[in-house]
């Protein structure tokens, strides 16, 4: 369920505005894309986020 609700999100960001870069997680590793937000980049998985 949680999967379905990610790949949605990430489909929605992307037609939004082109990706520059992606950027994953360092916690949680290659695996797991930080989510795009106006100022920050945030992982869902762990709640690390980096500011722009
Ligand atoms: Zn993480």
């Amino acid at each position: 369920m949680a999967e379905k609700k990610e790949a949605k999100a990430a489909k929605k960001e992307k037609a939004a505005k082109p990706y520059q870069k992606k950027r994953h997680c360092p916690k949680c590793g290659p695996g797991v894309n930080l989510a795009a937000h106006k100022n920050r980049l945030s992982c869902g998985k762990c709640g690390y986020y980096e500011k722009k």
